[in-house]
């Protein structure tokens, strides 16, 4: 053997040796970030001074408080500017769930909007539940809703948007990043549309936030529904994003924070760590170049394996970043997540919402799949903190799980 080959060989050799104990030091791989993400030290860091240092009622007008309101009002800021808004325009909730009810309710009830005759909200098939529970019980109290169609890769028809929307029309509701198989709409088309015909636009942007532009202006929304703990901040904290001018009452009245529109004492130590958590997405802004080479890497493993489908966008570039959703014909997604729960490795079946219903998921229907295809789906959610050795580690158990469920099952 030459000594160049030797050498060679012996690298080699090293950096396998170097990839199998990263493998070794695997414990556990979580791929379910679109359920919710890991909160990131920095985030706990600023947390903790507000609840062990800095911990006053902004409300109160001495310097504990003081330092309380600086907190909040510098979140608002840093709130702002990343979707291009103006500070006056952020109020904080509890989460997405109440962003996305305050939006709808907030419009539906508002007295000048009743006034106006506007009854009639566009939304779609495939919004998450604290969007389509709301309509289906606004419904109850006179509302009428539409339910947009989607196509098979998840996207609605703009012509069919069009052409819902007649006088009595108040709102457009319509999902960013979709939180099941990723689909990502074109919010600017839609803002066009919503800005000629003169109806409130909203959108719900939990899963978007920080992966791919959100920008309120160029798209003119009116409304945005973010939350924290998508974005490895806390769970429990949410913003709704509100134009100037929307004509939109209040869901929780009270002590009159939040300028009257949200009451409640702030949850300031929340407060504070959404905020580290969205500086921390900017200032690091190629965490989504990476995380989109990764995705593309274990879609093209998956889809190497027999009788497999992605669901969602097929498009890349309109898919969000994390975002991995296949069907595994003939075998269930609950057995394939079942071989992986024992290795350690967290995935999901149907989104965690959908999931403590026992109902078939909206989104996976409107797409066109069965039952069957439902039955056999599973979402793959990957985060900033997803390592090349994970993934790899990830895709063999897949492929191993795959193919012992392939041989039980008897349609193979
Ligand atoms: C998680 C999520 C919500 C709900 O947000 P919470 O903060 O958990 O209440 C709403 N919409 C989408 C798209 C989500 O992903």
């Amino acid at each position: 053997m030459s000594t160049l080959k030797i050498i060679a060989e012996a690298i080699a050799g090293t950096a396998q040796d170097a990839h199998n104990n990263k493998m070794a030091k695997i414990k556990q791989i979580y791929l379910d970030n679109a359920a919710t993400t890991k909160v990131d030290a920095a985030v706990v860091k600023e947390m903790q001074r507000y609840m062990l240092e800095d911990y006053g009622n902004a409300s109160s007008s001495h310097e504990k408080g003081r330092k309380s309101r600086e907190a909040v009002e510098n979140a608002r800021k840093i709130i702002a500017e990343s979707i291009n808004s103006n500070s006056e325009e952020i109020f904080f909730t509890s989460g997405g769930t109440e962003s996305n009810n305050w939006a709808l309710k907030g419009l539906f009830m508002n007295h000048e909007n009743k006034l106006l005759g506007k009854n009639h909200i566009i939304t779609t098939k495939i919004e998450h539940d604290s969007v389509l529970d709301v309509c289906k019980w606004l419904e109850n109290l006179g509302a009428r809703i539409s339910y947009l169609d989607v196509d098979k890769e998840g996207f609605i028809d703009l012509k069919q948007l069009e052409k819902e929307i007649n006088d009595k029309t108040l709102a457009v509701s319509i999902i960013h990043g979709h939180n099941e198989i990723g689909t990502i709409q074109n919010l600017e088309k839609i803002g066009k549309i919503c800005k000629e015909k003169k109806v409130y636009f909203h959108t719900d942007a939990c899963q978007s936030y920080t992966k791919t532009m959100l920008d309120a202006k160029k798209y003119n929304l009116d409304l945005i529904t973010l939350n924290g703990h998508k974005i490895h901040g806390p769970k429990g904290i949410g913003v709704l994003y509100i134009r100037k001018g929307t004509r939109i009452s209040p869901l929780i009245h009270g002590g009159g924070h939040e300028k009257g529109m949200r009451s409640g004492t702030e949850n300031v130590p929340a407060i504070a760590g959404l905020a580290k958590a969205v500086e921390l997405a900017q200032s690091s802004k190629e965490n989504v170049k990476r995380m989109q080479k990764l995705q593309e890497a274990i879609i093209k493993k998956i889809i190497s394996l027999e009788k497999t489908k992605l669901n969602g966008s097929l498009d890349l570039t309109r898919r969000l970043c994390n975002n991995i959703h296949v069907c595994f014909h003939n075998i269930e997604g609950e057995a394939i997540a079942g071989y992986l729960n024992n290795d350690k490795i967290f995935i999901s079946t149907g989104s965690a919402c959908a999931s403590h219903k026992l109902e078939k998921s909206n989104t996976l229907r409107a797409i066109g799949l069965n039952d069957l295809e439902i039955n056999s789906s599973i979402r793959i959610s990957i985060s900033k903190n997803t390592t090349i050795e994970e993934s790899d580690y990830f895709a063999n158990k897949l492929k191993s799980a795959v193919e012992k469920l392939r041989l039980m099952s008897p349609f193979n």
